[in-house]
Parts: structure tokens; sequence; C-alpha cells
């Protein structure tokens, strides 16, 4: 249970933490250990009470003074997120804002999503009852998060599940711990109830939070999920899991060619492709293919590869570990061996851990570069000849995070999106639902179980639902169907 780039030092309980563009160290956290989780687990239970008892307004006060420290110390986050991941200075900067505009979205509208519902009375036998349908937060909520977004990922669940008024225990990727790390010390730092915190280290201690929490809300890779999901059936523990995909992107012949080249580099490449909504394929109608692959592969190739703090020079970064790297370069290897041609790029960077931009062309079904999840700056193109075989290669996946559709004809955009196996489906988009918040956003098959980001559903599934009634007529005696019967 240990990441091929998380190096643990001669001190067994510390990691150091790398900026994998130079290997150089930037920064040490402390390996917890299941005790360490316990009690931190025990003392998160003490305040929580105090904290759903202030109830949704009172909690987005405290969350918007987090919002205005993090637009206080956003510069400085930035410049963590890129010491541990060596994302260009642009990808970086969207962490903070990405989290405080979540803080925004749900400081607004969390009151209304967890408001006490009454819906209208449908009881046997004539009993007239007030129902009552109530959101009540589980106590204290185990977020897990993967190392592609160090901030925003701890962000995009720490949030919501707060303001639903659960204590929340956030346990970070060892390969990016430090993003994680400052949301946590931005919450000390605005002096509020000590509801949320954070447990370092590798997978064990992340196994240590699933076996003490009430509620587990997991993101990262579908073999882990399926481990944590094993867990929490031994307790029957509820969770959400956010896990791996392979998102595909399907160019119909009537689409505007440059939007859809622009959009699917970005889509694939942004973050150097470790997103889990990236384009991970692509397919296009045969009557465009030609055209398409050579606007896309000019402009991969013009894009700007690099690392310079905080410039904004540079369009692509490194991978976050040298392991990512070797897997990207195992894809194109095997593709290229089975028959497919790659049009730019294809190679490692000279140093660190780059790997160029990535267009292959003339691929199949059989190649682990359309099958595995890449997490890399590759997109694979491959001729259909209609909009049903784009279909049909688009569902053809153990993955159905999200897609994108591109045409210039918005019925058919929106018929071929109804008929994709994808929790998200973003027409003439790349990456829109990851930035609207309002939209309850999750994985299908293997990419996810029970999961939504945004939207109600996005602070209530961090919620235990409860049911109450009251006669409506509490002066009745008894009820028709109390004894003694007659
Ligand atoms: P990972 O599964 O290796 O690790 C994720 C987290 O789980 C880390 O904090 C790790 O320490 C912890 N962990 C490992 N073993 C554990 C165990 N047995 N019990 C509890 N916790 C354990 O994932 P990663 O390599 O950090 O991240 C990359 C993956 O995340 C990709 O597959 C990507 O698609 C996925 N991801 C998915 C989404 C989504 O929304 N669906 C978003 C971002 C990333």
């Amino acid at each position: 249970m240990t990441t091929a780039d998380a190096k643990p030092t001669a001190d067994p309980r510390i990691i150091e933490v790398h900026n994998p563009a130079d290997g150089r160290s930037v920064g040490t956290v402390p390996i917890e250990t299941a005790d360490d989780v316990a009690a931190k687990v025990r003392e998160l239970r003490l305040y929580q009470p105090e904290w759903e008892a202030i109830g949704p307004r009172g909690r987005a006060e405290w969350l918007l003074k987090l919002q205005d420290w993090i637009f206080d110390n956003a510069d400085h986050i930035v410049d963590v997120v890129q010491s541990e991941t060596s994302k260009p200075r642009v990808d970086a900067s969207i962490e903070p804002p990405f989290v405080a505009d979540l803080i925004g979205y749900y400081a607004k509208n969390a009151a209304a999503f967890l408001a006490d519902e009454h819906p209208s009375p449908h009881n046997p036998l004539g009993m007239v009852k007030k129902l009552t349908t109530v959101y009540r937060p589980h106590q204290v909520v185990g977020v897990i998060t993967p190392w592609n977004f160090p901030f925003a990922m701890p962000g995009l669940d720490v949030i919501p599940a707060l303001i639903a008024g659960a204590a929340v225990l956030l346990k970070p990727s060892e390969v990016t711990p430090l993003g994680g790390a400052e949301l946590v010390r931005g919450w000390k730092a605005i002096g509020a109830p000590p509801v949320l915190e954070l447990a370092t280290g590798l997978g064990e201690t992340g196994a240590a939070v699933v076996d003490n929490v009430d509620y587990v809300q997991f993101t990262g890779s579908t073999r882990t999920g399926k481990a944590i999901a094993k867990a929490c059936a031994e307790r029957l523990l509820p969770y959400s899991l956010e896990l791996g995909g392979k998102d595909p992107a399907l160019v119909l012949a009537d689409a505007d060619l440059d939007r859809a080249a622009y959009g699917i580099a970005w889509g694939g490449l942004f973050n150097s492709g470790q997103v889990c909504i990236s384009v991970e394929r692509v397919y296009v109608e045969a009557p465009v293919y030609d055209e398409f692959v050579a606007k896309l592969t000019k402009h991969v190739g013009e894009l700007r590869q690099g690392q310079d703090g905080r410039e904004y020079r540079h369009d692509v970064g490194a991978l976050a570990n040298a392991n990512q790297r070797d897997i990207v370069a195992r894809h194109i290897e095997e593709a290229v061996a089975a028959g497919a041609r790659v049009t730019v790029g294809g190679k490692p960077g000279a140093t660190g851990t780059f790997f160029e931009p990535t267009v292959l062309v003339d691929v199949d079904h059989s190649m682990s570069c359309i099958r595995e999840e890449t997490f890399g700056p590759t997109l694979p193109i491959m001729k259909v000849a209609d909009e049903a075989e784009a279909i049909r290669m688009a569902n053809d996946s153990v993955y159905g995070l999200s897609a994108t559709v591109w045409t210039t004809d918005k019925e058919r955009g929106d018929r071929v999106a109804r008929q994709l196996e994808a929790g998200a489906v973003n027409i003439n988009d790349s990456g829109a639902n990851l930035f609207s918040f309002a939209l309850p956003m999750g994985g299908w098959k293997e990419s996810g179980v029970g999961a939504r980001w945004g939207g109600a559903a996005g602070v209530r599934k961090y919620c235990r639902v409860q049911a109450i009634t009251t006669p409506r007529m509490p002066t009745q005696q008894k009820e028709l169907i109390w004894f003694p019967y007659s």
C-alpha cells in the first residue's frame, strides 16, 4: 500500500515530498499511525454536535471566512501546489479560486438544500400526520484524496461535508500532501471550530481513516476504491467513490473542427492529462478524420512544455511522479508495436518527469492506450464510420465518468449525450462539468459509486436522512389502529 514516488525517509515516521520536475525536496509530513487517526476522530466527535447545532447559516459564516483566507493566501497556496506537482502556473492558479467559488456556492445555497421538507402525507387508515424529512450530517466524514489537484481535490469534498454539519478528517495523497495541509492550516488560522483535521501518511493511514469514521468520501484509483468498498462493507459504513476514467470525445462530421481541436487538446492535456475527466480517447467520423487529425497535431505541436515557477510561459508541465511517466511511455510503446502511429510527441522529456504531449492515430480497442486509464498527456484517435459506431466505441469501456460531443447540431448533441454511458457529458466543451457547481456530477460503472459533486446532492450525500412524523390532531386520544382492536 505504498505509492511509487512517496518517499519515506530514514525516519519511517516521515514522508519527504519532492518536486517531480527536478527531484528537490519541498517538505515533509508525518506518517500517522492507526492510533493517531483514532485519537483525531475521537477529538472531532467531541466538537461535531456543536458544529451541527449552529446550522447551515452559522457554518456558512465560517466558510466565508475561510474563503477570505484563501484569497489572501492564494499566491502562497499556488506556490505550494506547484512545488509538489510541477504544474504550469496557470494550472496551479486555478485551484484556490476553484475552492473559494465552491464555498461561495454552498454558503449561498446550503441552507435551502438542507432545509426540512414536508412531503404531502399519504397515510393509510385515515392517520393524519405532519411528515418531515430532516437532513442530519454524518458525525465524522473521512475525505481521502488523490494527488492530481492537491488543494482543489480536498476542497471539493471538505467544503460540502463541513457545510452539511459533519466534522472532517482529511487524508491527502502521500505524493502531494502539502496542498491539503494548507486547507487545514487556513481553517485553523481563521479560528474556526476544531471540526477539520489532517491525517497524513500512506495507504495504511487511509485504511485507518476508513476504520474510524462514519462516512468515507474517496477520490482516487478504481483499484483502491474497490479495497475501500470492501473495508466499508465490513463495518456497514456508507461511502461514496469517485474513481478512474477513460473519457471519450466524439467528433461528429458537422463539428466546428477548430473548436474541437482546441477543446480536445485542452481537455486531454490540461494538468498534463492528470485529470479524472481528461479526454483519454477520441473518435472521429470518417469524412472529417484527416482534417481533424491535422488540426489537432498542429495545435499540440505548438504547445510549450516546461515549468518556470511563477512565469506563465508554459502550457504543459511535468507528470506528478515517475510512475505516471512510465505508464504513459508503456501505453504509447504498446500501441506503436501493435500498429498505431505517433503524429506528434511520443517521447519522455529530457529531464524529470516530463513527457511530450502526444497524438496517436490508427489505434483500436485491443490497445492499452484505449482500454486502461493513462492519466497523461496523450490523445489516441480512432476513425469511426458514423455516429452509431462512435457511441458504441465510447460505451465500450469499464469506465463511465464523463464524455464530450462535438457537433454544430444542438439536437444531435443532446441525442448523442443521452446514449452515452457517462455520469457527465459536455457538448462542444471540455471539463465544463467540473466548473458547474450547480450540477450533480459523478461517475458511472467503474468510475464511481454513490458519488455526487455539486448541487443539492453534493451536500446531502454527507447527511443521514431522518423521517419524523407528528400527529396533526394531538388531542385525539388514540389512533384507529391502536389496541384494543374492535
Ligand atoms: P490512489 O487510489 O493511489 O490513492 C488515492 C488516495 O487513497 C491516497 O490518499 C492514498 O494514500 C489512499 N489510499 C491508498 N490505499 C488506501 C487504502 N487501502 N485505504 C484507504 N486509503 C488508501 O489514487 P492516486 O494515484 O492518488 O490518484 C489518481 C487516480 O485518482 C486516477 O485513477 C484518477 O482517475 C482518480 N481520480 C478520480 C477523480 C474522480 O472524480 N473520479 C478525480 C481525481 C482523480
